[in-house]
């Protein structure tokens, strides 16, 4: 137990990183256990070489082997983070496993692109830059071997162990994983990019407050040390903890600038609140922020402080 206690985190685990654009940098991180690896979510496409000598010089193989790499453990199934499922499965052997909810997107990239970036196909049109902005990084379809859920806990040996969390609101099924043996956190986009020059995009505002206060009381309850998310890389839960303060910030300012779109006339179109929320908080309008945006109305409405009056038409209540 004291061996436990004392394991770093350079131990158990080796980082794979890219940049998504100037701003948005992308983490692909591998845990190492005695008995085998798993690597959480699998980046974009052109990482695929990266990941495979990440795993080559660490000496991970094929899983069965020892140390093999056995999973291919995911957070959520945005095109950013399954993009080397086919080839690494290829190259090791590993079982695919994450949340079931959208098991679909990673069967049929067409109906990926159609539910994630065209939800309003009428404010949104098929075109080939979106299809390339969508497609371009993912490589193969691969379905999800294994559905997995909060509380699911995949041992590796050796002590390493992770256990799923409730992570969802950035998506409607997004999972954490807490390794045991370090008492590390690795997140996928439990917590947004609060500053990007697009809206990252939440779908459930409800369960989005909800994950962060689950975070902010795990990382205190589990004695957290250090914890590793996605597109922000290795943080202390001191910079974590302030983090999840400026999403709740975020949400609310989300939030105040659709209602103030609300306030602005009787009947208000999507498009109308898309083009001003994007407007105010100086974001650029494309398909991430209009989701989020139905997500903010949608709860909203759940509250009933606005209702639709027509397609696509909202007023304040
Ligand atoms: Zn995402």
């Amino acid at each position: 137990m004291i061996l436990f206690m004392t394991r770093s985190f350079d131990s158990i685990c080796r980082v794979g990183s890219t940049s998504l654009t100037d701003v948005i940098a992308l983490h692909v991180p591998m845990v190492v256990g005695q008995r085998a690896c798993a690597m959480i979510d699998t980046g974009v496409k052109p990482m695929f070489a990266q990941l495979r000598a990440l795993a080559e010089e660490t000496g991970v193989g094929r899983a069965g082997t020892k140390r093999g790499l056995q999973w291919i453990l995911h957070t959520h199934s945005h095109h950013d983070h399954i993009g080397c499922n086919a080839r690494m499965q290829d190259a090791f052997g590993s079982l695919i496993a994450g949340p079931g909810y959208y098991a679909a997107w990673h069967e049929d990239f067409e109906r990926h692109y159609q539910e994630f970036a065209r939800s309003c196909p009428d404010l949104v049109p098929d075109t080939p830059e979106l299809r390339a902005e969508v497609l371009d990084i993912l490589d193969d379809p691969r379905p999800l071997d294994i559905h997995l859920g909060a509380g699911d806990v995949i041992d590796l040996g050796g002590g390493v162990q992770l256990e799923a969390i409730e992570a969802s609101g950035h998506m409607i099924a997004e999972l954490a994983y807490f390794e045991r043996s370090t008492s590390t956190l690795f997140l996928g986009d439990a917590i947004t990019g609060l500053d990007w020059p697009i809206f990252h995009s939440h779908l459930d505002v409800s369960a989005y407050r909800a994950t962060l206060d689950r975070l902010q009381a795990l990382i205190p309850a589990r004695n957290v040390t250090q914890v590793q998310a996605a597109h922000y890389g290795r943080m202390t839960p001191a910079e974590t903890l302030t983090l999840i303060e400026r999403a709740r910030v975020y949400i609310d300012d989300v939030e105040a600038s659709v209602l103030s779109e609300l306030a602005g006339a009787r009947r208000v179109s999507l498009e109308r609140i898309w083009t001003g929320v994007c407007s105010a908080m100086g974001r650029i309008r494309e398909f991430r922020a209009l989701n989020m945006i139905r997500a903010h109305l949608a709860d909203l409405e759940a509250r009933g402080l606005c209702r639709a009056v027509g397609k696509f038409e909202y007023e304040l209540h």
